[in-house]
């Protein structure tokens, strides 16, 4: 097959761009996504040659290697993973699969300043194309584990790639960098250092669990001295070990600094910015394991797309075995990121038999609760923290009030909601109910699209009158789960949209007999307007519901509102 020529997909294109064009202040981290990407390829060699027999391909010696060339200005990252075939270069590299990128791009090019922008490009995390921030020409050569062909890649990022393919390719991938000048302004450093690239390993890639190794010496200076002095050069120095490959999970607290742990996050999330909050377990005796979880500080752009994906790594007693582990954690708690480390699963394990394992289930449970008490934790001793998390997060958490009935009370202690009682601060239900008034019995709340909305609508004027504290609840969510809790301490919650003002309940006798004799004297009225009105209403009745509005529509107490049906309308039902 000659050279074909290919042009990368717009998306991609425009990320290049931004890279080229140095958005990102810390360029370092482009050795960090290269390492990410070649770990990631060695576990995915090793996963398959445990489980495929027929794969000839030796294991013994998985590592990544560096290597340096000053003279040539060229830094390579290489490893002996799975590699990719000619289709997966073309797949993988000159796309972006995540389904978010269109509206991110779309945030990019709105962003109003660098800051802004730096940190919704951290949130997208580039990867691969972070080394255009480095170099202004990057070759990869792959060979997949089991085909014979190999594969050049290159490109200057400019818009098209070059694609052929090699015959003499060993297995595995390296990625070869063309290093831009070194310009300490633009922080673009001298990356063919040994220091430098020592500092960067140590920083970023430390835990990574294969041997991140460099050549003792460039192989450059070793050529001259090959000619000056044979001794030396026959016996090749070993080369030299960057990281310490200590599974952070499995060492106690205080060994473990928070930059560690964070890097770790950025490895598995492919995320670009510090989490939120890291959570460590450890459980001991007969079912022994560790887990490492983080909440992100941000939610990812494709939360709510149907191709998410969710889970945690699970590794058996330090062994990878897979990524986006779903039975570990319900769909309500997919944006927590992390690894579960076990030490008696089989290494042999399956999706559709961990569903099933009882193990599994029994770390799920733990999780959960591990999850839900660290957000309680945050409520109190790092509001500003659970404040972010609940922006971030909340909508999806709701979701679990609907799933999992075991921890719905927990659920709900841990939410917030927006109220009448503060224009910006949510309220918790437990705040709501210590402010309740004398006489009022139920929680009030009411769904719709938006605050103003809400607020605007003729339900709310007696309450505002009365002084009654109403939630304003405006996620899609809402509208489901409102119709399945039906009580908080005892509170049950109401629509002040729904049925008879429950208002009413609390009417006193002389009340009552005005309200007759209204009900009386608009008789006519009533009936007038029931039967012009004809089907388009169920009922005409007087209301002692509004102050300022001479009318509003309600609905029954079991109809569906108008959000919700909306809401249905949106799903095809
Ligand atoms: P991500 O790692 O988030 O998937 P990247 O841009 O870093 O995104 O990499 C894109 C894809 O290219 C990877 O998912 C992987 O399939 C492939 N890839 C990148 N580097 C390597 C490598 N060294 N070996 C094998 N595949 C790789
Ligand atoms: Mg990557």
């Amino acid at each position: 097959m000659p050279t074909e020529t290919f042009e990368f997909q717009v998306e991609a294109r425009q990320l290049l761009q931004m890279m080229i064009h140095s958005i990102y202040s810390n360029k370092d981290v482009f050795l960090r996504e290269l390492i990410s990407n070649a770990s990631d390829a060695l576990d995915k060699l090793r996963l398959e040659a445990l489980r495929d027999d027929t794969l000839d391909v030796d294991v013994s010696d998985l590592h990544i290697d560096i290597e340096t060339d000053a003279e040539a200005r060229t830094l390579t990252v290489r490893d002996n993973g799975i590699g990719m075939s000619h289709d997966e270069v073309v797949q993988l590299i000159g796309t972006i699969a995540n389904s978010g990128t269109a509206k991110f791009l779309q945030e990019l090019k709105q962003a109003k300043d660098e800051a802004t922008a730096e940190g919704l490009i951290g949130q997208f995390g580039v990867g691969f194309y972070a080394a255009f921030m480095v170099a202004d020409k990057v070759t990869l050569v792959t060979r997949r584990a089991g085909q014979s062909e190999g594969t050049r890649w290159s490109s200057t990022g400019e818009g098209t790639y070059t694609v052929e393919p090699v015959e003499d390719a060993p297995q595995g991938t390296a990625v070869t960098l063309h290093l831009k000048p070194v310009d300490q302004e633009d922080q673009l450093f001298d990356y063919t250092s040994r220091w430098k690239i020592r500092e960067i390993v140590k920083r970023y890639s430390d835990f990574i669990t294969w041997p991140v190794r460099m050549a003792a010496e460039a192989p450059a200076e070793q050529k001259e001295k090959e000619e000056g002095d044979g001794e030396e050069a026959k016996a090749a120095p070993e080369p030299e070990t960057l990281n310490s490959m200590k599974a952070l999970w499995a060492r106690s607290r205080d060994e473990v600094s928070d930059e560690e742990y964070h890097e770790l996050y950025k490895h598995i999330s492919h995320d670009w910015t510090d989490p939120l909050e890291t959570l460590r377990m450890q459980a001991e005796g007969t079912f022994e394991y560790q887990a490492l979880l983080f909440l992100p500080s941000r939610a990812p752009q494709d939360l709510f797309a149907r191709d998410h994906k969710r889970g945690v790594q699970l590794y058996v007693k330090r062994v990878f075995i897979m990524d986006h582990c779903e039975a570990l954690l319900p769909e309500y708690l997919r944006f927590v990121k992390g690894v579960v480390d076990a030490q008696d699963l089989s290494l042999n394990v399956s999706r559709e038999i961990l569903q099933q394992d009882r193990q599994i289930q029994l770390m799920h449970r733990r999780l959960v609760k591990k999850v839900l008490s660290t957000v309680k934790e945050m409520m109190t001793q790092r509001p500003e923290n659970y404040a972010t998390f609940w922006r971030e997060f909340g909508r999806v958490v709701k979701e679990g009030l609907l799933s999992d009935h075991e921890n719905r009370d927990a659920i709900l202690r841990i939410a917030s909601f927006a109220t009448t009682h503060d224009q910006e601060k949510p309220t918790t239900l437990q705040q709501y109910v210590e402010r309740m008034k004398e006489g009022q019995e139920h929680i009030y709340f009411m769904t719709g699209e938006s605050r103003t909305a809400i607020e605007n609508s003729p339900h709310m004027e007696a309450f505002r009158d009365k002084g009654y504290e109403v939630l304003l609840l405006t996620d899609p969510v809402d509208e489901v789960w409102v119709e399945t809790v039906p009580e908080f301490e005892g509170k049950e919650l109401r629509s002040i949209a729904k049925g008879e003002a429950d208002l009413d309940e609390e009417e006193t006798e002389e009340a009552k007999a005005e309200r007759e004799k209204r009900q009386e004297d608009f008789a006519g009225l009533l009936s007038w307007m029931t039967e012009r009105l004809g089907e388009q209403v169920k009922e005409v009745r007087l209301s002692s519901r509004l102050t300022v509005s001479p009318a509003c529509i309600v609905s029954d107490t079991d109809d569906v509102t108008p959000a919700l049906r909306n809401m249905y309308r949106a799903m095809g039902q």
